[in-house]
């Protein structure tokens, strides 16, 4: 894997042009790219990160002009949205056009689109000068990179290139909104928030519509090692959370700890990562992917991850994230 330094960007758009495959910066996390309308190269993402075949691609694009090459009757909403947000951590899903392949919709007669916020991406992309594929450069499964070290653990003899750049501004992944049924519907909620969207276009479907948005149906962001997600009161949780600690060390084990920095002094474990604080779920937001990464360094035998966010604002997407981390480990305290 070459790494590429951000004055090598034209390098990096030449293997995008050539077929190859790039993982780049962007604001949300960091992106493994291929040409989005070349299905030899995006099958060769899926092959990288052991992707599951009917789970599509976001496309980013550099300009509303790109946009218009891979997606059709594109409503006056997502103009009003793309005015608002763009570019941004939101991606929107469009209509496609026949020159976007199979393999990048995963099948799927529409396209999600997204401009992001990230001025390496954005020359990357426009050097390019084609819509570029790319879901988050992690093994699939595994949680998203937000630091070059990250994809390097992942990508490393799997990709062509990496483009080497800052720490991820935001941290946690674009939200979807599905602008093809009325009114749109949230797929998977992210770095913008849902009161944002609304305030800007009004109305918008928040239930049952998961099963639409194909990734949302498989396992995600979790660790090697086996996560415990503990929700509940802010005033319980740190008592439960010492509670399974002490369970877990009597039976042998190591126990790391994801908590935020309020709650951190009450707990005593063997490895401890803060999180943020309760009141900036921004921060929080950002760490999250740090901290799941976390507990495999730390080498425990088991994480336990502090859930007590309002489920508002970026907590709506931190709290997605930490249960689907957890999986059926989920601990509810009252
Ligand atoms: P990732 O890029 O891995 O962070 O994930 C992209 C997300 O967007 C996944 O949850 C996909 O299922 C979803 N997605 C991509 N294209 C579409 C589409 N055409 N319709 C619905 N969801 C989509
Ligand atoms: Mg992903």
């Amino acid at each position: 894997m070459l790494k590429l330094n951000s004055d090598e960007v034209n390098k990096a758009a030449e293997l995008i042009k050539a077929g190859g495959t790039v993982a780049f910066p962007t604001e949300t996390v960091y992106g493994l790219g291929a040409d989005a309308l070349n299905p030899f190269a995006v099958e060769k993402i899926f092959k990288a990160k052991n992707r599951p075949p009917d789970n599509p691609l976001i496309v980013h694009v550099s300009s509303k002009d790109m946009l218009r090459i891979v997606a059709r009757d594109i409503p006056e909403t997502a103009f009003r949205l793309m005015d608002s947000f763009w570019p941004g951590p939101l991606t929107l899903i469009l209509k496609r056009t026949d020159v976007v392949p199979d393999i990048t919709t995963g099948g799927l007669d529409t396209i999600a689109v997204r401009m992001p916020a990230n001025e390496l991406a954005l020359a990357f992309i426009r050097e390019a000068g084609v819509p570029i594929a790319a879901p988050s450069a992690n093994t699939s499964g595994r949680p998203s990179p937000t630091k070059a070290e990250h994809v390097i653990k992942d990508m490393d003899g799997r990709i062509d290139a990496l483009i080497l750049g800052e720490d991820s501004r935001i941290g946690m992944e674009s939200t979807v909104l599905d602008l093809t049924v009325t009114p749109p519907a949230l797929l998977r909620p992210g770095g913008l928030s849902l009161e944002e969207i609304i305030e800007c276009i009004g109305e918008v479907m928040t239930v049952n519509v998961s099963g639409k948005s194909p990734g949302m149906r498989y396992t995600h962001y979790s660790p090697e090692t086996k996560l415990v997600l503990v929700e509940g009161k802010s005033s319980i949780v740190p008592a439960e959370i010492n509670r399974l600690v002490n369970d877990y060390r009597e039976a042998g084990l190591k126990v790391g700890v994801i908590i935020t920095r309020e709650s951190s002094e009450h707990i005593d474990c063997d490895a401890k990562f803060i999180i943020g604080s309760v009141n900036n779920l921004k921060e929080v937001a950002g760490r999250l992917f740090s901290g799941l990464r976390f507990l495999d360094e730390a080498e425990v035998d088991i994480g336990i991850v502090e859930g007590t966010f309002p489920e508002i604002k970026e907590g709506r997407a931190i709290m997605n994230r930490l249960r689907k981390a957890a999986g059926e480990n989920i601990v509810y305290s009252t």
